[in-house]
């Protein structure tokens, strides 16, 4: 038996695992510091993982109750309806449910170069061919109306990302606002917030008040340190939320995930220490690495290095893991995660001596 043609499906490649890199290089895991993932470095919030032992026991059910007290949660925070938080495994789940209530046979979809793997990967599995924007390394990365609509050309869906992963650029909301009213309005703007806590810019929830082809996403993975739960969700208009319903897999998230992303919602003091951490770890990277770096709303800055696989992997030889944006289409750079402060003064150390 053969699978159907997968030629343009291209592996999602993730930044390489602690236990991974120690096991082949035969070192400690607790001597190393990953930087490669954008991960939270000050682990979980306490709150969540207290919210996981007490609903450990009760794993054998369906998680109904703790689904919609989460959901209801977070529409509470965003002021919108329950029915318009669409929750789902991880910011990535909700790339997935998008494809399925958007996508039609013969379908195309536009994507940020360089840019985050899982659209193309995502739209491609739901049938559709994937057109690319650029981001021009010469002008920053920077990000506009005009640029996307340059290469649109009445795409189903376009996706950008804000702060933008690898780069740390971001769109401002009143571009994000003329992209989406000049765009046929049976196009989506997918509007990735993943890293939407570490910016001071205003979400685009705001326009879903007024619009009906913008969807936000945002993610328990990164500022709420819950990546190895799967937990994320969308922001949707009113207009098609009631569309969840029809699409979506039986209890999408996990009871664990729902009641520890409960918890870390209401957790401001992790969230306020992750946030002030990452903005002080950015500018440090930005002051002290021995390379050209870009500005970054995100927990990441990217670095102009070279040769950046060999850099990577002979910085990973001393302990610590950056991500070498080759996959990116940026083989010339590395993102490194903003860490803690020992973990952070560290990697610029290593990365520093490796550029030497
Ligand atoms: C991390 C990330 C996501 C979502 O990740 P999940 O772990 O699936 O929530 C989405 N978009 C971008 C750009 C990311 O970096």
């Amino acid at each position: 038996m053969e699978t159907r043609d997968l030629s343009a499906h291209v592996p999602y490649r993730a930044g390489r695992g602690v236990e991974e890199v120690a096991r082949e290089l035969g070192l400690d895991p607790d001597g190393l510091v990953k930087l490669s993932s954008n991960e939270n470095p000050y682990g979980p919030s306490p709150a969540a993982v207290e919210a996981i032992e007490d609903a450990v026991g009760q794993i054998h059910t369906y998680p109904k109750s703790s689904h919609t007290d989460l959901t209801e949660a977070i529409a509470e925070k965003w002021e919108v309806t329950p029915a318009q938080v669409w929750l789902t495994p991880g910011g990535d789940g909700l790339l997935d449910y998008l494809s399925r209530t958007f996508i039609r046979d013969n379908d195309r979809v536009l994507a940020p170069d360089p840019g985050f793997a899982y659209y193309p990967m995502s739209a491609r599995s739901h049938g559709a061919s994937v057109d690319q924007y650029r981001l021009s390394k010469s002008d920053g990365f920077a990000q506009s109306a005009e640029m996307v609509l340059e290469a649109y050309d009445g795409q189903r869906m376009v996706y950008v990302t804000t702060p933008h992963n690898p780069t740390g650029s971001e769109m401002p909301l009143e571009e994000i606002d003329r992209l989406a009213g000049e765009v046929d309005e049976n196009t989506l703007v997918v509007v990735d917030e993943a890293y939407g806590e570490f910016t001071d810019q205003a979400s685009a929830r705001s326009l879903l008040d007024k619009r009906e082809n913008v969807a936000v996403l945002r993610t328990f993975s990164k500022t709420y340190g819950l990546a190895g739960l799967r937990v994320g969700y969308g922001l949707v208009p009113e207009a098609w939320a009631e569309a969840y319903d029809q699409i979506n897999t039986p209890f999408a998230v996990n009871k664990l995930a729902c009641v520890a992303g409960l918890a870390a919602l209401e957790d401001e003091q992790h969230l306020e220490r992750t946030v002030e951490g990452a903005r002080w770890a950015r500018e440090y990277l930005h002051d002290n690495l021995a390379a050209e770096t870009w500005d970054s709303g995100g927990n990441f800055v990217l670095a102009e290095v070279g040769d950046a696989s060999t850099v990577a992997e002979t910085t990973q030889s001393e302990g610590v893991i950056i991500r070498d944006c080759g996959s990116f289409g940026l083989p010339e750079c590395v993102r490194v995660t903003c860490g803690t402060e020992p973990q952070t003064r560290r990697a610029v150390e290593t990365i520093n001596e490796v550029l030497e």
